[in-house]
């Protein structure tokens, strides 16, 4: 069976009927654009992940990255897709032109993104990586930078990586120790080891360009002491023509539970005394600077997360219409009923159901993210750009930890849905959930993401950024109030979106109080809740664009007719339903946790260390 990707027909209803993405194109900055070429575009990106990098799936957990006389490979099947990925100027869909971008939507960025990340989440990283480098030196470099790298950088010529971890500065990046000293040319000196650098070296690249924190030497403790620096691999001269190597080492790379196509390196900056920098930005700015890269790369992660659900739910769905098992639950007494796919079963019907509603609900949240994106670029009024801009931060947390988390559950029920068979490598669910996994881990972990969002994203600008949240999902409870046949729903996800503020409410308080830590352990069911919330609304919203457009497919006809007769009719009673499986079946067990979060229990917080056992 091959293997296959996110369903082509839901990304376009995403971007053309729900977000109506072409609307985009009134702005100036989009202008010479219109939504034939975002079709080509998407058809494009689809073409290469179908074709050149589902061909590298295998391969890539099979072979991996190795590390042999001092240098990384990659499996050889990446070197033509990441050529050909270059080529198509992949890197940089929704840069400028005037860097070298292809100048699209950021929402069309997400939705190659899936393509790409659904057909080799490991493969990947790699581009992931060169952009958001490259981002960061287009916009805190120095002309004389900018002009050095990122030319390479944006085209692929040059890789990119983020090098903060380190041994002991995992989540506690404020904890690193690698330091840098200032030359008397101006350029510093870095030495010290990062750790799990995804990237961090490998030969489909003639040099890497690598952002790396580091302290100078008598800066203060703490992230208010970073700083960060631009190091090379390879030495750049001012007229750009490649120098000495940098002493800049790959000691190793991680045996890991998936992903193995990517090199997770340990990077030794400075053993033999040469490693040398530029400082980007200005001193102590480093943090300030990397979280640039971090926000682009947490809402790439939760894509990734997207990707690894939509890629398992679509073999998965192939595979239960092909797999016979059982009879049918009405013949069950009738030995001479044949075997039937086991899609005709309740119960994978059920799975599959459940699976189709994350996996439908966390494109539509991380399309309008990247739309939210869009509108804060082309708005004109600074009170437009603030909303939408708040809208991105707000939903960044969840964005990256609620699609991650689910993207796992979606991969391991298609594990579920294969039976044995999924537990097995001749099928690729197994492979899908264990490259999954990580996405819940990396970019922060997601529990630290459910700690941002209440501690710095439920106040920003005094509770007004959450309110604007609300509101949105207000319009869609309102539009769907006018549909007699989706009034029951709506009224649910409006209740549903109260529930949440008031949640808020009391949970911000608990935080500024004496119940501090019991908040902070809820947190993260507050931010499954708020992800389910949303969910809601995303479904809602698509019940709301499904409904005309079922009765105008329908022409009359009854609609059980014109499912039966019309793909078209299909998919718009497809959207309905799976917005009234959602909302009646799994939205109100948010209903429940929220009111847990409100008890505020504390037992995770004053059970004794010693309690939790030996
Ligand atoms: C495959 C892979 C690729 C990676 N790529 C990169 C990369 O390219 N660049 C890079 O710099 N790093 C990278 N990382 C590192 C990654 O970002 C870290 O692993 C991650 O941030 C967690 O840090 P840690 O592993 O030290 O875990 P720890 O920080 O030790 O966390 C362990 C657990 O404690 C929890 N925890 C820690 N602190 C708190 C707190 N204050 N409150 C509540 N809970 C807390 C965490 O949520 C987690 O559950 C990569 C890691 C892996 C495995």
């Amino acid at each position: 069976m091959a293997l296959t990707l996110a369903d082509r027909r839901d990304q376009q209803f995403v971007l053309n009927e729900q977000l109506k993405i072409g609307e985009l194109c009134e702005a100036e900055l989009y202008c010479d654009l219109n939504t034939k070429t975002f079709d080509l575009l998407l058809n494009e990106a689809r073409n290469l992940a179908v074709k050149e990098l589902l061909a590298t799936f295998k391969e890539s957990d099979q072979i991996g990255a190795v590390l042999e006389d001092g240098a990384v490979k990659v499996p050889p099947s990446f070197h033509r897709a990441y050529k050909l990925f270059c080529e198509g100027e992949w890197l940089t869909v929704s840069d400028d032109t005037e860097v070298g971008g292809q100048g699209m939507p950021c929402v069309l960025g997400a939705a190659t993104l899936e393509l790409f990340a659904g057909a080799n989440l490991a493969f990947s990283i790699y581009a992931m990586l060169g952009h958001g480098a490259g981002k960061l030196y287009e916009i805190f470099g120095t002309p004389e930078q900018k002009k050095l790298f990122l030319p390479n950088v944006y085209s692929g010529k040059w890789g990119g990586t983020m090098c903060l971890t380190e041994p002991s500065a995992g989540s506690d990046v404020g904890a690193l120790t690698t330091t840098a000293v200032k030359n008397d040319d101006g350029t510093y000196s870095i030495s010290g080891t990062k750790i799990f650098i995804s990237a961090g070296d490998h030969d489909m690249v003639e040099n890497i360009i690598h952002p790396v924190l580091a302290r100078i030497e008598g800066d203060a403790p703490g992230t208010g002491g970073i700083s960060i620096f631009i190091v090379p691999k390879i030495w750049v001269n001012e007229d750009g023509s490649l120098g000495e190597q940098n002493d800049v080492e790959c000691v190793r790379i991680e045996e890991k539970m998936g992903i193995h196509g990517s090199a997770t390196c340990v990077l030794s900056f400075g053993a033999k005394g040469k490693c040398r920098g530029f400082l980007l930005g200005q001193e102590r700015q480093g943090m300030k600077i990397m979280f640039h890269m971090m926000n682009e790369e947490r809402l790439n992660v939760g894509v990734q997360g997207l990707a690894g659900a939509s890629a398992a739910y679509a073999n998965a769905v192939n595979y239960a219409r092909e797999r016979l098992q059982s009879r049918n639950i009405l013949k069950s007494r009738d030995p001479e009923a044949p075997q039937v796919p086991i899609i005709e079963h309740p119960d994978v019907r059920r799975m599959l159901l459940q699976m189709k509603a994350y996996v439908d609900g966390l494109r539509s949240l991380n399309y309008y993210v990247g739309l939210c994106m869009d509108r804060a670029r082309i708005s004109r009024s600074d009170d437009d750009k603030v909303k939408y801009q708040g809208l991105v931060d707000l939903m960044t947390p969840i964005c990256k930890a609620y699609s991650t988390d689910k993207g796992c559950f979606v991969a391991q029920e298609a594990i579920q849905i294969y039976g044995g068979y999924g537990y097995t490598q001749e099928y690729p669910v197994e492979q899908i959930y264990r490259d999954t996994k990580i996405t819940t881990i990396y970019e922060g972990t997601n529990g630290i993401q459910a700690m941002d969002l209440l501690g710095r994203k439920l106040g920003m600008n005094k509770g007004q950024v959450f309110i604007d949240f609300l509101g949105q999902i207000n319009q869609t409870v309102m539009e769907a109030k006018k549909i007699d046949s989706l009034a029951e729903m709506a009224a649910k996800v409006d209740e549903a979106a109260n529930k949440l503020g008031k949640t808020a409410m009391v949970l911000g308080k608990a935080a500024r109080s004496e119940q501090v830590l019991a908040a902070f352990a809820n947190a993260y069911g507050f931010m499954e809740s708020m992800g389910d919330v949303i969910l809601g609304w995303m479904h809602l919203w698509r019940a709301v664009v499904a409904h005309p457009a079922l009765e105008k497919a329908a022409k009359g006809r009854d609609i059980a007719q014109a499912v039966a007769s019309s793909k078209d009719a299909a998919f718009y009673d497809g959207q309905i339903k799976t917005a009234r499986f959602f909302i009646n079946t799994m939205l109100p067990l948010a209903l429940g946790r929220m009111d847990a979060v409100m008890a505020m229990e504390s037992a995770a917080v004053d059970i004794a260390d010693g309690s939790f056992g030996s």
